[in-house]
């Protein structure tokens, strides 16, 4: 695997451009950002000394991936998904996952598999000293799957779920839950050092239902969420 493929934020022709929108993207998982809070173009461009029509353009990349609305006269919004919405958004990714994972049990070599081991080690120590940066490193770990599946189809299509996934995280997280065990990240690795896609499937299959159950999609939450979709009417 290539540096380009180990470092997202290196890509593409628009480095500022990439930055803002890494920056935004993690001010999300963070939580510095809301669902619902408006995203000010113009201390935007400010911040990075940037005109604000490339502002603009990662907005557009936003909204096109239903991270960011925008509404007429009042500008770009942080976009909250609803519980249908949440629920599709997490079958989806963790159908592509199953494939993800069981294409990397077929096509992991040697120095993937020192990239997972790396990941699993940062992860490892993060998760035991309660870094609250930790759903974030885990999160990679997902990146790191997709990438070593070696399909960049699959890749682009995940990593937008997974940057929707977020979202839907800061929206319906229950309290002090973690999104991702990461004892459940280490077998799968091994099952991937030891090519068995069938337990690496299952195992990504029981990952899944742990992390849905860290969210609140119940009920109650669809009337929070619908109120708050009824008052910005
Ligand atoms: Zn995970």
């Amino acid at each position: 695997m290539d540096d380009e493929q180990t470092e997202p934020r290196l890509r593409g022709k628009h480095p500022i451009e990439d930055l803002i929108y890494d920056r935004l993207v993690d001010a999300i998982i963070d939580k510095h950002l809301r669902a619902g809070e408006h995203v000010n173009e113009v201390k935007l461009a400010e911040a990075y000394d940037v005109p604000r029509s490339r502002v603009r353009r990662v907005l557009e990349r936003l909204r096109d991936e239903d991270v960011v609305v925008f509404e007429l006269n009042r500008g770009a919004f942080i976009s909250r998904p609803t519980v249908e919405e949440a629920r599709h958004v997490y079958e989806a990714r963790r159908e592509l996952e199953l494939i993800t994972v069981r294409l990397a049990c077929e096509r992991a070599g040697p120095a993937d598999l020192d990239r997972l081991r790396a990941h699993l080690r940062v992860e490892r120590d993060a998760f035991d000293k309660h870094d609250p940066g930790v759903n974030r490193i885990a999160g990679e770990f997902h990146y790191l799957i997709a990438s070593i599946a070696g399909n960049p189809v699959i890749e682009k299509m995940l990593a937008v779920l997974i940057r929707r996934g977020v979202l839907i995280q800061s929206v319906y997280e229950r309290k002090g839950g973690i999104l991702c065990l990461t004892h459940e990240h280490e077998r799968m690795v091994e099952h991937i050092a030891e090519r068995r896609p069938q337990d690496a499937m299952d195992e990504m299959l029981h990952h899944f239902e742990h992390i849905l159950a860290s969210l609140d999609l119940s009920e109650t939450r669809r009337l929070e969420a619908d109120i708050y979709e009824f008052l910005r009417d």
